[in-house]
């Protein structure tokens, strides 16, 4: 994510957020059970009993009434036997909810929807949840973290989740640690384009006035990077080095998406050569006029709320592989997506004509030991600080650098490589990049990461 909060040269922030048939039972493999501890940060999202393998979102929305018509389909499989089980939800009113198509009793309570199937799910066995639902999707308003969820806009409506929104507009396990692939099959009235992650599948196909546009993600999700947008767009398509690149803009809003497409194209192409092969099959990015205040890395296909400066394609397309592809285990970690982001941001600036990245290091550390800048820890900001620009993104960025320094430029360019490769479309946490870091530099880091991760204090000057 990147949000516009600072305005000086050194200090541009942006924030991106980002956005799925049943899958048939022979992909299913069974699994032991797994207990993970509820995230520190957003301990009511998440929920035990089962591993979603894909969600299939059939969107019916008229933008004129903002009404939305939906079934979501929950392919899961059970890692212990389900008498019920829960789904992370707040949206719309439920119409029905059925379990291996017998309908299931089923209750709400605050963001949790809990589901009693008719005959209990034996331990290892895949099964389908299907959720119909039906009425206006709300964005949430956090005090701290920002507007987030469904938004709906003037044209249509763009789903932004980061953290955890998209309980606002369909039912799901919203934990960082199961990941899912999605079909989005989005309906609008004829004339309405329909965006979501991923690859289209096929053209829109329009029968009696309404058209169905189906969007493929193929690779493994977390809920937050889940995305659709609806509205007025004019899309431009291209393959660039083998990546479709698939950009679209609001007409109304006064610019065309002609540099966001070339420059995540050229994003793209120089962030191949450093981190590595590109984890998705698509690539691109959206503008419209949201009034959020921030752009988000949504997966393969980032969100941008009004047409984006250079830096900030630059920070989004890097997310894409360390956030979307590479996710932390838990929030606390993120420093992981946005001091990489960050990080890439510094090193951009440098390959073109920018100050380097020790002059934004120097310029950064200058700051004084008293300053607020320094009163937080890095890996550990807290709920309301996940996205403090001085103390997640900058300060993330300049561990990346005293870590580079430390390690070596070869040693660092091979870990940024790794740790894209080692954890592709998985989870890792901040004591796994040390633990690869000092495998890869036989050096150890404990004291360094200690240092500018988990103390809430100036550290002293690197070696
Ligand atoms: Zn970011």
């Amino acid at each position: 994510m990147m949000r516009r909060t600072r305005a000086t040269a050194a200090t541009y922030a942006a924030c991106a957020l980002l956005l799925l048939g049943a899958a048939p039972a022979h992909a299913f493999r069974p699994s032991s059970p797994v207990v993970v501890p509820p995230d520190p940060y957003f301990p009511l999202s998440g929920n035990q009993g089962y591993d979603v393998r894909h969600y299939d979102l059939d969107l019916d929305f008229t933008p004129a009434s903002h009404l939305l018509d939906a079934r979501a389909a929950i392919s899961a499989i059970a890692d212990r036997p389900l008498h019920r089980f829960d789904l992370d939800y707040s949206g719309p009113a439920v119409q029905q909810v059925l379990v291996d198509g017998r309908p299931a009793s089923y209750q709400r309570s605050g963001q949790k929807l809990t589901v009693v199937p008719a005959r209990p799910i034996r331990a290892g066995s895949p099964f389908i949840v299907r959720v119909q639902y039906r009425g206006t999707p709300e964005r949430i308003s956090d005090p701290t973290l920002g507007d987030y969820g469904w938004i709906n806009t003037p044209d249509g409506a763009v789903a932004l989740n980061e953290p955890d929104g998209a309980r606002t507009w369909y039912p799901l396990n919203d934990d960082l640690n199961d990941k899912a692939t999605y079909t989005f099959r989005v309906t609008t009235p004829a004339g309405v384009t329909a965006l979501a992650n991923g690859e289209p599948d096929g053209d829109p196909q329009t029968r009696g006035g309404r058209t169905t546009a189906t969007w493929q993600m193929r690779k493994p999700m977390a809920g937050y990077l889940s995305m659709v947008a609806v509205g007025d767009f004019t899309v431009t398509r291209t393959t660039d080095g083998g990546i479709p690149n698939i950009t679209a803009y609001d007409p109304a809003g006064g610019e065309t998406d002609a540099a966001l497409h070339r420059t995540t194209a050229e994003a793209l192409a120089w962030e191949k050569k450093r981190f590595g092969r590109y984890p998705f099959d698509s690539t691109g990015g959206i503008v419209d006029r949201i009034g959020v205040g921030y752009a988000l890395e949504t997966q393969s296909r980032p969100v941008y709320d009004g047409a984006p400066d250079e830096l900030t394609v630059v920070h989004e397309i890097a997310h894409q592989w360390y956030g979307d592809s590479v996710t932390p285990t838990t929030w606390r970690d993120i420093w992981l997506n946005e001091g990489f982001a960050t990080y890439t941001e510094w090193l951009w600036q440098e390959d073109h004509g920018g100050p380097t990245v020790q002059q934004t290091f120097d310029g950064l550390y200058a700051t004084p030991a008293g300053d607020p800048f320094w009163n937080l820890r890095t890996a550990d900001p807290g709920r309301d600080e996940i996205f403090n620009y001085d103390v997640v993104y900058l300060r993330g960025a300049m561990t990346l650098h005293v870590l580079r320094t430390t390690i070596g430029d070869r040693d660092f360019f091979a870990l940024l490589r790794e740790w894209a490769d080692t954890h592709r479309y998985g989870n890792a946490s901040t004591r796994d990049l040390q633990g690869l870091a000092e495998k890869i530099s036989h050096r150890r880091l404990g004291p360094l990461f200690d240092a500018w991760l988990y103390t809430a204090a100036k550290p002293a000057p690197p070696s």
